[in-house]
């Protein structure tokens, strides 16, 4: 089948399925299994080998089915790096990004600073973190094994052995970490709340790992144990950057905050909405 036509019936298919954006999709599908800049596919027209067009269509097909288009190309972009990922392991989101953003205005470029990211997930916090600064060594930290293999993966295709350690660990308080050892402990946990789960959008709730986003009675299950056990891990001086569900989870997190705790920052989303809270 020539390029086009491939084009064509992909773009067909994902409109007519409910998939957001299906043109893009289409061809976001299309030039990765084929290799092909997104701009090539708009003037060539070659004719595409047999194999590679069934692999386009059962990709497509899952994503019409309603599979969200990371788990469908097992990658996705966080930070302008690109991740490996598939079932098992939370898709990074892009206000993610921002508390990363925020970390590194603390630990710029070539200062050195040793962390742990809890909930590591795809890795995606942690090697950014390594990536934006070669002076960072890290500690990725998931109770889940699915979820470690992604992060072992992408920690490979980054080349970043030698400076993140991962460890399956699901108790903050049994954490295998020296008492004063790190300058920062940065977090996206799962923090929806337990009776907002069933009402999330179907892609997330029937696809990602509800591990990853249940934050059990008000989405506050991990916080709480982050606040018992991660002072100790702390150095004096050292930070604790956190992503939340938002204003409400802010709130109860400032009431619930040991009094040692100095607030620092707090950060709005892409939507003005404060996401993230950083203590010293
Ligand atoms: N740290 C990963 C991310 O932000 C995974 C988070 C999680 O599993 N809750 O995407």
């Amino acid at each position: 089948m020539k390029l086009q036509e491939l084009r064509r019936r992909c773009r067909e298919t994902l409109v007519l399925s409910s998939a957001a954006r299906p043109e893009y999709s289409a061809d976001l599908i299309i030039s990765r299994r084929l290799g092909l800049g997104r701009a090539e596919l708009l003037y060539k027209d070659d004719e595409i080998p047999a194999q590679a067009c069934e692999g386009i269509f059962s990709m497509t097909a899952k994503r019409a089915r309603g599979v969200p288009l990371s788990y469908v190309l097992h990658e996705a972009e966080f930070y302008g790096y690109r991740f490996k990922v598939g079932r098992g392991v939370l898709i990074p989101r892009p206000e993610t990004e921002l508390l990363v953003e925020a970390a590194l205005e603390y630990f710029p470029s070539g200062r050195a600073a040793s962390f742990a990211d809890w909930c590591t997930g795809s890795g995606c916090i942690a090697l950014s973190l390594l990536l934006e600064n070669e002076s960072l060594t890290g500690i990725g930290v998931d109770k889940s094994p699915q979820a470690l293999r992604w992060a072992t993966i992408n920690r490979g295709f980054h080349r970043l052995e030698k400076r993140l350690v991962l460890l399956r660990n699901a108790e903050p308080a049994e954490a295998p970490v020296g008492e004063g050892s790190l300058d920062f402990i940065i977090s996206n946990p799962p923090y929806i709340p337990e009776a907002e789960m069933a009402g999330l959008m179907p892609e997330v709730r029937d696809y990602e790992p509800h591990m990853a986003l249940d934050g059990g009675a008000g989405g506050l299950f991990l916080y709480r144990k982050f606040f018992e056990s991660f002072p100790r891990l702390l150095k004096s001086g050292g930070l604790l950057l956190l992503e939340t569900a938002g204003e409400a989870q802010i709130c109860a997190l400032e009431d619930m905050a040991p009094s040692e705790f100095v607030l620092m920052n707090k950060i709005l989303d892409y939507n003005g909405i404060i996401r993230h809270i950083i203590w010293r």
